[in-house]
């Protein structure tokens, strides 16, 4: 069946309600190092969800960009001779090439050096300090004369007055905080000289003032979110917000536009977040659609995507800021954060400088069932681990023996070239129908590993009836059973990969092609006897050996 857009398919989704509107926002890359397998397997479950959502015919607004500024970006330039932009410029080209390899789609991924971010984040900070939400507080703060600028606690190494040893400014490894006095006398990193406190002005946004707001929000919402945000969020609501600073001394970075700021630039956690906005209006202004329906609409859901460092940004940071601006923002309703995807227990984490990176993956491995492992298999409620031998383990044995196979044994029958004229097995059908509500209802929940459970058990069923009903015995013996197994099996297929496209895009597209199926849909396809198979090529192929060499 060649479906167009006018088929009742598209009609309506399985709910039956008016289309959504979805806002997914994936966390941020800093644009530090590569991505490694431990950002994918946090913002994999994004891209899911605006797949799910597309397919069920929502709108869907799903963002994200690259974090350009901050201090780490400044001494990387410095050391390398090059300027802070050129850096930030080659990392946001190398993830929007890695993020389209392994498939996500954003409808933007943008730049928080992107001008019109730069432009409204500042009439945001403008519109908090009118409300009263961020306001001005002198500080001491270590200022080296020969660099002759104030400097971040990063920026200075001192002599722990705890345990003796070389220390940084923000934290030794013992686990000792400097406190104000203990900077004084610091060293500068950059340059080598002593820095002396001076006296220094900053903008400071009030949290401790929106706590009772953020409390309420918290207190309605955070039963749609993981379990680690909801704990991580808990603590500090108990421990009592602290007013942060919103402003710093740095050249590289957003201008604080408010007078008397005019020299300093914006933290990099105030701006950065705001992008899930500036990016939603960008799409809209780009699409001729209203941003407004999506941020500022009460029936719109918000679905925030990152990884378990990144949770307070998003549960208090984020809700705070739009509070703060007092222009009915709708706030977002759930929040999805990873856990941890350990190598070999050792944590991926960029300042180690380990891990392995998703290109290197994707050079050697297969895109679907990589974002398969790490959805079934990945972090999503404990830290989980990444093995090589696991991952070929599932991708040979689960996809390509259960699922695959399924697919290869039935399209690729000798002597099969169209669909044949059978009658639809009425207990598979049911259980079509029933995998699409419940891994439906499972991803709109963030419980992506179930529903990758419930699609591979009706991949199971599949496979025992197709062996129950035995082909290559009904094609000699009965032609009309022969008929109806292959086209069960073949309707199978086609819901397999609406249900997979999520998870797998790559071979439901080619399952789409082989059938003529137009576009992937969350709801059940039947497709017409006598339609045509393309030539079928087996979905995925065994691995037979360990390609990749990595350290842990
Ligand atoms: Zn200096
Ligand atoms: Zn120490």
């Amino acid at each position: 069946m060649k479906m167009t857009k006018k088929g009742s398919v598209y009609k309506k989704n399985i709910y039956n309600l008016e289309k959504r509107n979805i806002v997914i926002g994936g966390a941020w890359p800093y644009a530090n190092s590569s991505l490694h397998l431990g950002h994918l397997a946090a913002l994999l479950p994004g891209d899911v969800l605006a797949r799910y959502y597309r397919e069920n015919g929502d709108n869907v607004i799903y963002v994200s960009g690259t974090d350009c500024h901050g201090t780490p970006i400044t001494q990387r330039a410095k050391k390398e001779g090059r300027t802070a932009k050129e850096i930030a410029e080659e990392y946001h080209n190398e993830f929007a090439k890695t993020f389209k390899n392994i498939g996500f789609t954003y409808d933007l991924y943008g730049k928080t050096e992107d001008e019109c971010h730069k432009r409204t984040v500042q009439k945001m900070l403008e519109r908090m300090y009118k409300n009263g939400y961020i306001y001005e507080k002198a500080d001491r703060q270590p200022f080296c004369d020969h660099c002759n600028r104030f400097l971040a606690d990063r920026e200075l190494t001192l002599t722990c007055p705890s345990c003796g040893k070389q220390s940084k400014g923000d934290q030794c490894d013992c686990g000792y905080i400097p406190t104000e006095e203990d900077l004084d006398g610091a060293t500068c990193v950059e340059c080598g000289e002593k820095v002396h406190l001076r006296d220094n002005k900053n903008l400071y946004l009030a949290l401790s003032k929106l706590q009772p707001q953020i409390e309420e929000y918290f207190n309605k919402n955070s039963n749609n979110w993981r379990l680690n945000s909801k704990r991580e969020t808990e603590k500090y609501l108990k421990e009592g917000l602290r007013d942060r600073a919103v402003t710093r001394d740095l050249d590289w970075g957003v201008d604080v536009t408010i007078p008397g700021y005019e020299n300093k630039k914006m933290y990099v956690w105030i701006e950065a977040v705001l992008g899930y906005i500036t990016m939603a209006q960008k799409y809209c202004a780009e699409k001729g659609l209203d941003w407004k329906n999506f941020w500022k609409n009460d029936e719109s859901k918000i679905y925030m995507i990152h990884g378990k460092d990144n949770i307070i940004f998003h549960s208090i940071i984020l809700p705070a800021l739009l509070i703060a601006m007092n222009d009915n923002y709708k706030l977002p309703d759930v929040m999805i954060s990873s856990e941890y995807l350990n190598i070999d227990y050792e944590k991926i984490s960029k300042s180690k400088g380990n891990g392995i990176t998703i290109d290197d993956m994707i050079k050697d491995y297969d895109v679907d069932t990589l974002r398969y492992f790490l959805i079934a298999n990945g972090p999503e409620k404990r830290d989980s681990n990444f093995s090589i031998n696991e991952y070929v383990t599932i991708h040979n044995s689960e996809i390509t023996n259960k699922y695959g196979n399924l697919v290869n044994r039935t399209l690729n029958f000798k002597g099969l070239d169209c669909v044949p004229n059978g009658k639809m097995n009425p207990e598979i059908e049911k259980k079509i129908d029933k995998t699409y509500k419940e891994a439906g209802d499972d991803i709109e929940n963030g419980e992506f590993k179930k529903a990758t459970l419930a699609i591979m058990h009706l991949v199971e069923e599949g496979n025992k009836y197709y062996d129950s009903r035995k082909p290559w015995e009904q094609i000699n013996n009965d032609e009309a059973e022969f008929n109806d197994t292959i086209y069960t099996c073949i309707n199978l297929i086609a819901n397999l990969s609406n249900l997979y496209e999520p998870f797998m895009p790559n071979s439901s597209r080619k399952i789409r092609e082989y059938l003529g199926l137009e576009k992937g849909i969350w709801q059940k396809v039947i497709i017409k006897p006598n339609t045509k198979i393309a030539d079928v090529k087996p979905l995925f192929a065994r691995i037979v050996s360990d390609k990749l060499q990595y350290k842990c």
